[in-house]
């Protein structure tokens, strides 16, 4: 069958048609403006090419509680045009099929379990540092929702005293989006993220947050496998720095051999390279379909 995938980023939205085993046969990336300059191009990528399904991967805060009265919308994003916007009913309106709808990194974990690092995992986790931070978590296969869907990415953490960066989150300052995003890691060094490569100090920095983060994230998901996306996480030295500063952070509390000394299959970065979220949209499209 033809699926239609929808990954909507703050400044780009990635479409896909595919089919149901994740194969990807067209995409194209629209840049994120406007909600009247904007959709109207969506729909004109995913009208007449056979679709039974749409899978959408949002950015947050979104509502993707099925019996809610607000069901569907991009909530309070500082993204002034979407904010309040009824995505769901727009693209089932101009489409006619099931719709799937959660947030991107919830849509970029289901595609990592369900075609990459997280298959069979019962727990797994997606973070991506990027432009933001988000925190997708899928639980038997299903994307995490309750009071709405988690938003971790905003966590408060215990700062460095040597670090004087006052944060850039517009509403919290300091939370991990504040201090560790690729836009954080600008604003601090003054200088591009992918200029700094060379300077220890930086991702020494960035490593402490982010495992701070993951360390937090463990103890309160007990995931068995996390993966890392996002920009910032193309930083590959990233990575030892991570893993060795999480069980410093765990300590001897978590005394298991799957972080004491298998860490490398632990924190991961994704299979799927730069698909994670497009493929879990099409995989978010079938699930509608399926449950329709
Ligand atoms: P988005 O979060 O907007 O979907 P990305 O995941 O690509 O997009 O994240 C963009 C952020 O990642 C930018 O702040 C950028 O500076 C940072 N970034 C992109 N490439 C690199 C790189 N090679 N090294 C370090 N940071 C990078
Ligand atoms: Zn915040």
């Amino acid at each position: 069958m033809i699926i239609g995938a929808l990954e909507a980023g703050g400044t780009k939205m990635v479409c896909a048609i595919g089919h149901e085993n994740g194969k990807i046969i067209k995409r194209t990336v629209i840049p994120t403006e406007t909600v009247d300059t904007t959709m109207p191009k969506l729909i004109n990528f995913f009208l007449n090419e056979g679709i039974e399904a749409l899978g959408i991967g949002c950015f947050g805060p979104i509502d993707p509680d099925i019996n809610s009265k607000t069901y569907g919308y991009i909530t309070s994003t500082p993204k002034l045009p979407w904010r309040n916007f009824n995505i769901v009913k727009a693209f089932y309106e101009a489409l006619k099929v099931p719709i799937g709808f959660d947030t991107d990194v919830n849509g970029a974990a289901l595609g990592e379990g369900t075609w990459g690092a997280l298959q069979g995992c019962e727990v797994s986790l997606y973070i991506t540092i990027g432009t933001g931070v988000g925190v997708g978590v899928c639980i038997h296969g299903k994307p995490l929702h309750g009071l709405m869907h988690p938003e971790a990415g905003h966590i408060i953490l215990r700062r460095l005293s040597h670090d004087t960066y006052k944060g850039n989150c517009p509403y919290h300052s300091d939370c991990l989006e504040g201090l560790a995003s690729g836009p954080a890691i600008e604003g601090r060094w003054g200088k591009k993220a992918y200029e700094l490569e060379d300077n220890y100090k930086v991702w020494d920095l960035e490593s402490h947050y982010i495992a701070q983060a993951l360390a937090n994230f463990i103890l309160c998901y007990s995931p068995n496998r996390i993966v890392l996306g996002g920009g910032v996480m193309k930083q590959k030295q990233l990575f030892p720095l991570i893993r060795a500063k999480v069980r410093e952070y765990l300590g001897d509390y978590i005394s298991l051999a799957k972080i004491n000394d298998n860490i490398e299959n632990y924190i991961v970065p994704p299979a799927l390279g730069d698909n994670s979220g497009i493929m879990g949209a099409l995989r978010l499209g079938y699930q509608a379909y399926l449950s329709f």
